[in-house]
């Protein structure tokens, strides 16, 4: 193999098929199997659009919603509203990776799905990787781009591990009355939630909130109803939905702390490189990129243009200056939100001057990609 893809989300999707179709023998591994749900608000950043789009993925006939108006209530239920200038579109993760894996499977890349990533060792210029099912597998290079945390991490001695990962995230597919265009970002004590539509007339409704939050109450039904329900916006529609699932996708144990793009010569991408606070509303445009400039770059190491050794230090110091600072906002503006008193305050600031948010909101959005014709 060239290229061996440890996780098949948005990063590892994108940047395995923009390798295969530049002629690349790729494996992706992948430990569910497509289609499948994932935890994520499902609001996706126009940052990506055209460009998803010139990768052959039809927004339109995914049923992709059009999303230009932001909404934010504080824990109270005091709520601002204003227009995103770049705005976004929902589809769900079901749809959205699903549609990835069917193209990847076109352009040739050798998926090996149901199957997890156990250890990776490298060793004279090659990397060995062994699978659960006793598989083992060489490549030129591996990418990461196995999400917010996996036991690879732990192998790699990876610093982020070393600290409490105090976050848990929730999400539920809903039938409810809300605006198309809108995405709500709903604050309670300790959290926020987030509401937007999806295809087929579903809304998602994820929030993120801490293991702390949920331990007095034992179970996330009651938790929600004594903290989420305190702010009349969620009560309103958890008391009004139909929810779609049986019991909400959960996951935990994350984090957003700064990370390394490259860990002993594995190149991270997506969440793997470094996680962006959700209410940013824009990680996965984040993996998407990290997925094209991983991709673009792996290709001049595989056709000799780049030594390993300038490959990785290329690849972290794009990395660095294309997302490190969108991060690291994501990282600040967090701290507004959750605490009673400091989101009451935001409203009442935002609320004032909406330029402001408006521009909080552009620091932690990039540019549109552009796409070569
Ligand atoms: C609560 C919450 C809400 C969010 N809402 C939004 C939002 O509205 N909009 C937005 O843009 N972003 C949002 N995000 C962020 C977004 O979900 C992520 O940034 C995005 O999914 C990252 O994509 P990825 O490809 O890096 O990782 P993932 O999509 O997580 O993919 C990683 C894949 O690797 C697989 N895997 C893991 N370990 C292994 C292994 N050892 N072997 C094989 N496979 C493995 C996993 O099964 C998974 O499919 C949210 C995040 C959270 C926590």
């Amino acid at each position: 193999m060239d290229v061996i893809i440890i996780g098949g989300g948005l990063a590892g999707l994108v940047s395995g098929l923009e390798l295969a179709r530049r002629g690349y023998q790729v494996a992706i591994v992948e430990r569910k199997t497509y289609p499948f749900h994932k935890v994520c608000g499902e609001y996706v950043s126009n940052e990506v659009r055209p460009y998803l789009e010139s990768l052959g993925v039809d927004l339109k006939a995914l049923g992709a919603t059009h999303i230009n108006r932001f909404q934010f209530s504080s824990p109270s239920g005091r709520l601002l509203e204003t227009t995103l200038d770049l705005g976004g579109f929902g589809l769900s993760r079901y749809v959205l990776d699903h549609s990835l894996y069917q193209l990847g499977q076109s352009a040739g890349i050798r998926f090996l799905v149901g199957k997890q990533v156990e250890n990776v060792t490298f060793a004279a210029d090659q990397f060995t990787v062994e699978i659960n099912d006793g598989q083992v597998l060489t490549s030129r290079l591996v990418i990461g781009a196995y999400g917010k945390r996996t036991k690879i991490d732990k192998q790699l001695q990876r610093l982020f591990m070393q600290k409490p990962s105090p976050y848990l995230g929730v999400k539920y597919h809903i039938r409810t009355e809300f605006p198309l265009d809108t995405i709500a970002l709903h604050n309670f004590q300790n959290g926020y939630c987030g509401l937007s539509a999806i295809e087929d007339g579903k809304y998602c409704l994820c929030y993120l909130t801490t293991r702390e939050n949920l331990r007095p109450f034992g179970n996330i039904p009651a938790m929600e109803r004594a903290v989420l329900f305190q702010n009349p916006h969620l009560k309103r529609i958890y008391e009004n939905a139909e929810f779609l699932y049986d019991k909400p996708e959960v996951i935990n144990e994350f984090s957003f702390a700064p990370k390394r793009a490259v860990e002993q010569h594995i190149l991270m991408a997506g969440d793997s490189a470094g996680l962006i606070t959700p209410l940013c509303g824009n990680g996965m445009a984040l993996a998407i990129h990290s997925g094209k400039l991983v991709s673009a770059l792996s290709s001049t190491y595989l056709n000799g243009q780049f030594t390993r050794n300038e490959l990785e230090q290329r690849y972290q110091s794009e990395w660095s200056t294309r997302f490190a600072r969108r991060l690291w906002v994501g990282r600040t503006v967090q701290r507004l939100f959750g605490d009673r008193w400091l989101s009451e305050a935001a409203v009442s600031v935002f609320g004032t001057f909406k330029p402001l948010l408006r521009g909080i909101i552009r620091q932690t959005h990039g540019e549109v990609i552009a796409v070569e014709k």
